[in-house]
């Protein structure tokens, strides 16, 4: 489903963030992506809802090469990703419900359906009797669940989450990777990016370390490939 094929980022200022990578993500995978501040984890998921185009080589998301795509096409490209961020980027003034329905008005979804989605999907985080509050009224932890439905209402084809629990304690950090998990089995790609190795060894699937822009490890949990 996605292919990166001798892959090389250099950012302005000729800084290489990564180089030669080579990585395949077949459906329905749950891939950490692990390694310390500063080695590319970022820039690879960037690569892959199309925030950032590699200097060389090709990112292919279903055999099309992403830099193929128009640019007024790539928001609808982007509607087959679902993305979380360390930073929640939640609207303040709206609730958890109308942040969630939020992300389907800009899909011009009828308010009939967006009523039926928003509160399953909701419920699916767990959330279901904390719709009406906003951002403000709830935890770390709840604030990243209704960053994960917004995600996931839609029911994308890959839920990319960099860092999603970097600003969480430890009780909740294991919710969000409950949910991750719940989330890869409902048919969706994840791809997770994180510093913390004590959260991929919670994830318990396959994992690919990064170290200075280059791929160092590819393997499953206690199986070492490379
Ligand atoms: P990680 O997510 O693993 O911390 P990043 O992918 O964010 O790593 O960054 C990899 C390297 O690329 C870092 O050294 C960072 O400073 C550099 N970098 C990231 N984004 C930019 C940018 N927009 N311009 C210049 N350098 C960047
Ligand atoms: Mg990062």
């Amino acid at each position: 489903m996605i292919r990166f094929e001798n892959v090389s980022k250099i950012y302005p200022g000729d800084f290489m963030a990564l180089e030669g990578i080579n990585l395949k993500i077949e459906k329905g995978e749950f891939v950490s992506i692990i390694g310390h501040s500063g080695s590319g984890k970022s820039t690879l998921l960037k690569l892959i809802y199309a925030e950032e185009q590699p200097t060389e080589g090709h990112v292919y998301f279903n055999d099309r090469p992403i830099d193929s795509i128009k640019r007024r096409l790539l928001p609808f490209f982007r509607r087959n990703i679902g993305t979380v961020f360390q930073d929640f980027k939640l609207l303040p003034q709206k609730t958890a419900y109308e942040n969630v329905a939020y992300a389907l008005e800009v899909c011009d979804e009828t308010k009939e359906d967006i009523a039926e989605q928003v509160p399953e999907i909701l419920d699916i985080v767990g959330l279901g009797d904390k719709m009406e509050k906003y951002p403000h009224q709830l935890s770390g932890g709840e604030k990243q669940k209704v960053c994960l439905a917004r995600a996931f209402v839609r029911r994308p084809l890959v839920l990319i989450a960099d860092e999603p629990t970097g600003n969480l304690d430890p009780s909740a950090t294991l919710e969000i990777v409950e949910l991750l998990l719940k989330i890869n089995t409902m048919d969706t790609t994840v791809v997770l990016a994180s510093h913390n190795k004590s959260i991929v060894d919670k994830v318990n699937k396959r994992v690919v370390e990064l170290e200075n822009g280059k791929i160092i490890r590819d393997s499953m949990i206690g199986k070492y490939n490379v």
